[in-house]
């Protein structure tokens, strides 16, 4: 690996997380286009900085979080989950130059500019976080992407408020920090839907008001009869083509549907019934995680029940535990903090 450059930030890798982009790409890669450095939720400590680095220096702790440009015009407004680059930055394996700091190995890096599932990464002050040397940086790990992701849904993006109607397909990790946020912002009912026995117990468990088990019971009957009516919201994670025709079916007037999928939302919806494509929760890394932190230290987002550790040489049974739905936040303890 290059050393870092003037804008970069050489990170000691202590844990990531394994979020569903990362077995996505995996298992979708075309090997024809060379081995590539995945993980995008990495915790670590800082190990050498470049020159015009002031925010943070070495022996500080840092979570990782997505790239931006921190240049175009969504920046520069605070928005850099619509970055223009974003694409590119996050999923383009290589430095905003064009310039790949692990070409000398022969492999790609900079996936979110970091590629975590290593023991060093290239970073920069836009895409980390410091937080406080007394908190445990393995567990912060997975509040990069997959946590910030529910959370900031539901919290920035939809903005629900108090007694609004929440439901949220999928019960994974993305699913159930929604799940934890809207209990936070005081949504009421807040419905869970999954196929997964043992994650509708958690969800009841994090706030869910109910939970729908989606091979035994007919979802939109079950929501009228929950609510009288349908939802003002439905959190999408699933990325099943079926569960998001029928996100739309159970919206009241006016609600809106979160695509957490990667999808484009639409407008064309009829009784202003929307779909929104969502990127990161909208959330401004170095704004949201301390505050998902504090929430966490206050009892109030116990994201820690979502985590199982592995073992680094562990991360194939990681992303198959993952797989199978058994762990719902697999996080790689890759390095001693200390
Ligand atoms: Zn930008
Ligand atoms: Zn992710």
């Amino acid at each position: 690996m290059e050393g870092p450059r003037d804008d970069e930030v050489l990170v000691r890798l202590v844990a990531s997380g394994i979020c569903r982009t990362d077995i996505d790409f995996s298992d979708d890669w075309d090997k024809a286009d060379g081995p590539v450095v995945l993980g995008h939720e990495g915790a670590g400590v800082v190990e050498r900085v470049g020159k015009r680095v002031k925010g943070v220096k070495p022996g500080d702790h840092v979570v990782l979080s997505y790239q931006s440009c921190g240049l175009c015009h969504q920046c520069r407004s605070g928005r850099p989950a619509h970055c223009t680059r974003l694409y590119e930055l996050n999923f383009g394996f290589q430095r905003p130059d064009g310039s790949n700091g692990l070409q000398r190995s022969g492999v790609q890096g900079h996936f979110f500019g970091q590629s975590s599932f290593a023991t060093y990464s290239l970073a920069t002050e836009r895409n980390l976080v410091k937080v406080s040397k007394n908190l445990p940086l393995d567990l912060l790990a997975p509040l990069g992407c997959g946590l910030q992701t529910g959370a900031g849904t539901v919290m920035n993006s939809l903005n629900v408020s108090r007694k609004e109607s929440i439901a949220v397909f999928g019960t994974g990790a993305v699913g159930l920090a929604a799940i934890m946020a809207s209990h936070l912002v005081k949504a009421d009912p807040i419905i869970g839907v999954d196929i997964k026995p043992k994650r509708l117990k958690l969800a009841l468990e994090l706030g869910a008001t109910h939970v729908i088990d989606n091979r035994r019971q007919e979802v939109a009957e079950r929501i009228a009869g929950i609510t009288g009516k349908g939802v003002d919201y439905v959190v999408e994670t699933t990325g099943n083509p079926q569960m998001h025709e029928l996100a739309i079916s159970v919206l009241n007037p006016h609600g809106v549907v979160a695509l957490l999928t990667g999808e484009e939302g639409t407008d064309a919806l009829p009784e202003g019934k929307r779909t929104l494509g969502i990127i990161q929760g909208d959330a401004v890394p170095q704004h949201f995680i301390p505050k998902l932190i504090k929430l966490y230290l206050a009892g109030k987002f116990p994201f820690d029940r979502l985590v199982k550790f592995y073992k680094f040489k562990d991360i194939n049974r990681a992303i198959a535990d993952a797989k199978r739905g058994d762990t719902i936040k697999p996080v790689l303890r890759i390095s001693k903090a200390t």
